[in-house]
């Protein structure tokens, strides 16, 4: 798409998500919140059918699976185990004139493409290897001041206003502080620590045994300071979650079926297969991992982290052992004298970042054989907030009645919409904007035969179907069953 090339793209869906009610910016009356979004009318249905589909995929399929739903506020001591106090930082670098605040190390590779793709004297891949090692090197030592240094011997100017007066490295803690006359508390950064806190309850109340998972869904608070893409990277988004709790020895096997699972997933949303990118974590990790992946895929600013597989190994629930007293652990099978706590294999998705990569794969501008432009929303149907539209042709003749009768008798079952305010061209290309799978057309045959017109989203072919296979056509195109079915099948006998 042209769009794309020129980089407008990113805005016509910003600017579409807006318009058609599924993202709108935060306090938008008093002149929005910086990287803070409201999921309207339609996206708020969307997003409940991917929550929908990711915890019915992790608690109904796996049966050794639970769910959870733990508080956002937790006690300080959880942050201090967890080693968020003082490790979950961003380093940042300002610049003094234009008062920007830039990630350093974005900086410096954003300059190394620059020199090889777009400068004239082009930088050598030698030096390009060279700047990019030294700068690995520093990130693992955390020699803030060397890559300081790199910045300055690179001549690396903000490029906004031109300037090299940047200030020192700073580390800025990401969670969000929240006053409390006995001492600060903490909006969770991550939904993870809830689950681990949680661990000896679940364990106990429900005689889980080891393997065995805990799935939660919910908000998150990161204190972002470089927040450009959308909803992206948000000061307040959703993670889905799921701890796998395992024996220290099978490690390997767990982190490998996870990898392999998750992905697969991610590809029966059809958005594209090379949409995606399994990117092994060399060095980099988050500060309770040992081993790490990240599902990437290609948003409309290219390819980005999209979903998290990690070892935590026994990271938190021993640090949690310690600060809490408590003892967080397994009885061995064979021998009951003898404890160990579980190793853990961590999955962790942005709800929001998957409703980004679904709706930008979606929205689609078609030239149509008349000439004419439609913009559409191929969504997967069992995800789409409304599943089908039923129109009257006419608002005369007893059509609208019989239209809102079927209305009337399929709403509980299904998210449908009524609508007779337009002519059918324009009803089809509003719901065709806002990804409805299925239209019914209630006409003049329908008083003869009983039967309607259905019209497809993708192809835009009708045909015709009896009143009374209505409801089963509605489940054969966006029912969530038959992928559920189908992920059910392809999980590994565990
Ligand atoms: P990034 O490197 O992009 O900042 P991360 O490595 O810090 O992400 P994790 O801590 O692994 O992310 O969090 C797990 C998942 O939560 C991420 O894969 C992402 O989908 C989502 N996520 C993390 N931060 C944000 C954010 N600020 N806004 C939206 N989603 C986020």
């Amino acid at each position: 798409m042209k769009e794309k090339k020129n980089g407008h793209f990113f805005h016509f869906l910003i600017s579409h998500a807006k318009t058609y009610g599924f993202v709108f910016p935060s306090s938008e009356i008093y002149g929005g919140l910086n990287a803070v979004y409201d999921y309207g009318q339609y996206g708020v249905e969307l997003k409940n059918n991917i929550k929908e589909y990711w915890w019915k995929s992790m608690t109904q399929i796996h049966e050794n699976i639970v769910g959870l739903d733990s508080s956002v506020l937790m006690h300080s001591n959880v942050w201090k185990a967890s080693g968020h106090i003082d490790k979950f930082n961003e380093f940042l670098i300002d610049n003094k004139d234009s008062k920007k605040r830039y990630n350093p190390e974005k900086l410096i590779k954003e300059y190394v493409t620059f020199m090889q793709k777009k400068c004239s004297k082009k930088m050598s891949h030698s030096k390009k290897n060279e700047i990019l090692s030294r700068l690995d090197q520093s990130f693992k030592k955390n020699d803030f001041s060397d890559i300081r240094v790199l910045i300055d011997e690179l001549n690396i100017y903000d490029p906004i206003c031109g300037s090299k007066n940047w200030t020192n490295i700073r580390p800025f803690n990401m969670m969000f502080k929240v006053k409390e006359e006995k001492g600060d508390l903490f909006l969770r950064p991550e939904t993870a620590q809830g689950i681990f806190s949680n661990f000896l309850n679940i364990k106990k109340s429900n005689r889980m045994k080891i393997p065995f998972g805990i799935a939660q869904i919910g908000k998150s608070f990161r204190n972002e300071m470089i927040a450009r893409q959308f909803i992206f990277r948000m000061r307040e988004f959703e993670q889905m979650e799921m701890q796998f709790f395992i024996l220290p020895k099978e490690e390997m096997k767990w982190y490998e079926y996870w990898k392999k699972i998750r992905l697969k997933w991610h590809l029966e949303l059809n958005l594209g297969n090379e949409k995606y990118k399994l990117r092994d974590h060399e060095n980099k990790l988050a500060h309770y991992a040992s081993i790490g992946s990240d599902i990437e895929f290609h948003f409309p600013f290219g390819f980005r982290e999209m979903e998290g597989i990690h070892s935590r190994r026994d990271f938190d629930l021993k640090n949690h052992e310690i600060f809490s007293k408590k003892k967080l652990r397994i009885f061995c099978e064979k021998n009951k004298l003898e404890s160990y706590i579980p190793y853990v294999i961590e999955t962790s998705l942005g709800l929001d970042r998957l409703f980004l990569a679904i709706f930008s794969s979606s929205l689609k501008k078609e030239k149509l054989k008349n000439g004419n432009q439609r913009i559409v929303l191929k969504i997967p149907p069992y995800l789409s907030p409304i599943k089908a539209a039923i129109f009257p042709l006419v608002q005369k003749d007893g059509l609208p009645e019989i239209a809102k009768k079927i209305f009337n008798d399929l709403k509980i079952d299904y998210r449908l919409i009524y609508d007779q305010k337009k002519s059918i061209g324009k009803l089809y290309r509003r719901q065709d904007a806002i990804g409805t799978p299925l239209c019914f057309t209630i006409d003049h045959d329908t008083l003869k035969s009983n039967t309607v017109t259905m019209r497809y989203r993708d192809t835009m072919l009708q045909k015709r179907v009896h009143i009374n296979n209505i409801s089963k056509m509605i489940e054969n195109e966006t029912g969530l069953k038959n992928i559920l079915i189908k992920l059910s099948k392809q999980s590994i006998n565990q």
